[in-house]
């Protein structure tokens, strides 16, 4: 073990392990979520700072991959298309082979499949690091155990958890996105003039975590009358009819962005956005990492693994006795997203936003 840097506290001398020296060049397998990408960003943080002189690569799908666009815990971004280009065994391993030739030295999983694995080994990464989930542990040089407990962390320290096993800590747990100027330049231009909220109606893993349409209307119509806040509506192309139900249900006019923006501007528009309401959702944590103040509202899924990681948001839930579930599609009546009402967040607003004028 090598005594490697000390955290804020004095007392607490962080120790990395010895095996990781002499690293150059490191891969990290983010995650193939959005949300969950956006909840490795501090571990992304504490492998930079462990590591200050290696070059870090992110491989992600071509969705994920647009989070890490300039961001400044990585030198580069290798997209691996699994559902296209580097579809099947061959485009597997022609994979593999492309990997082997940037000759990396340290793997680092987030993603928990035994195909991230399979990928580092077959690349001949020669330090493979992650948990054991799906019999991984013969692939791995750096094992880290799966235990019952990591089922109770937040995911962000459960990122943060595969890591420190091994002495890679980060300073801070902040997340962390971020935009380049003319990025920010767009969204100031495209948006409505004065204060924002961004409405986020979507929900990619399933419909049991979307609110419903027309109280996302009546919410957006209040913030207009009582907040004098602009009105945008943001998703991808999955939640056009969605929009669609909103735009018409609300009386007051909004802008509709849902299906017209790429990952970068979307994240551009609710960094500049004065409020989000949102679905738990991969737009969600991005509204989190920017600090953008957002009421959240959560049903099927744990709201104590997959909370905003910000101090500046609230979550709206109802205690229902079926969750958390974790199903994609509900399979009873819903209870748990039709007992939220447009009050119930409205309150949450108040208690982010203080009392309208
Ligand atoms: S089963 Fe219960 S928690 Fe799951 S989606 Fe339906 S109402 Fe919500």
């Amino acid at each position: 073990m090598l005594l490697t840097r000390q955290q804020k506290n004095p007392e607490t001398i962080i120790l990395k392990h010895s095996s990781l020296n002499d690293i150059s060049r490191i891969l990290i397998r983010t995650t193939n979520w959005i949300g969950d990408a956006v909840m490795t960003t501090p571990a992304l943080r504490a492998v930079r700072e462990t590591f200050p002189e290696a070059d870090i690569t992110v491989v992600a799908n071509p969705l994920v991959a647009q989070l890490f666009e300039s961001h400044p815990d990585c030198d580069g971004v290798i997209v691996y298309d699994r559902k296209g280009v580097d579809r099947g065994p061959l485009g597997f391993l022609r994979f593999c082979r492309r990997l082997r030739r940037e000759h990396f030295d340290l793997a680092i999983l987030f993603q928990n499949a035994i195909e991230a694995a399979l990928l580092t080994f077959l690349a001949g990464i020669p330090k493979r690091l992650g948990y054991t989930h799906e019999h991984r542990r013969l692939l791995l040089t750096h094992p880290v155990g799966v235990t019952p407990q990591l089922k109770t962390l937040h995911h962000t320290d459960y990122y943060l958890n595969i890591l420190s096993r091994y002495g890679v800590v980060a300073s801070e747990k902040a997340q962390r996105l971020s935009l380049r100027p003319d990025e920010q330049t767009w969204a100031q231009k495209n948006m409505p003039p004065g204060p924002v909220a961004a409405i986020n109606p979507g929900a990619a893993y399933g419909s049991a975590k979307r609110w419903l349409p027309q109280r996302f209307a009546a919410v957006a119509d209040r913030l207009v009358e009582e907040y004098g806040l602009s009105i945008i509506l943001t998703g991808g192309p999955a939640e056009i009819e969605i929009g669609q139900d909103i735009a018409s249900a609300m009386k007051s006019p909004c802008q509709n962005f849902i299906g017209k923006t790429n990952v970068r501007q979307l994240m551009a528009l609710l960094a500049n956005s004065k409020l989000m309401i949102t679905n738990d959702s991969g737009p969600m944590h991005m509204g989190a990492a920017f600090q953008t103040p957002l009421v959240a509202v959560f049903g099927p899924t744990d709201h104590t693994t997959t909370s905003p990681w910000s101090d500046n948001s609230r979550i709206v839930r109802h205690d229902v006795g079926c969750s958390p579930c974790l199903l994609r599609q509900c399979p009873t009546d819903h209870r748990c997203m039709e007992s939220v009402t447009a009050e119930d967040v409205m309150l949450a607003v108040e208690s982010l936003m203080g009392r309208p004028a």
